[in-house]
């Protein structure tokens, strides 16, 4: 935010207020703009205009395709990963020796 006048910047001079800082710092042979803004109105005009254009239609558009991609690849991802854990788990089921694979019957009476 620059000053109209002189070009340096607007900068808060006290707490709710922005004002021309070359006036405030170097006076009135640099600058005698005394035009001062409330730090709300600044801030309700940049929220305001934030928010207009990050909802423009294209903008949003935009955000909900690459989110639709985004889910889809994480979805791969996780179905991969869910196969292997199911081909590990069927390697281990078949590399597990016979006796581990006993019922309870089966291994009360081999005691
Ligand atoms: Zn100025």
């Amino acid at each position: 935010m620059l000053c109209g006048c002189c070009g340096a910047s607007y900068t808060l001079i006290n707490k709710t207020r922005y004002g021309c800082s070359a006036l405030r710092n170097k006076g009135e042979a640099v600058c005698r703009n005394r035009a001062t803004i409330s730090r709300e109105a600044v801030e309700a005009r940049v929220l305001g205009g934030l928010k207009d254009r990050l909802m423009h239609p294209d903008l949003v558009a935009a955000f909900v395709e690459e989110y639709r991609r985004a889910w889809n690849a994480a979805q791969a991802g996780a179905g991969a990963a869910r196969d292997k854990l199911q081909r590990d788990l069927g390697l281990s089921r078949r590399r597990s020796p016979a006796s581990s694979r006993r019922s309870r019957t089966e291994c009360i009476i081999h005691r």
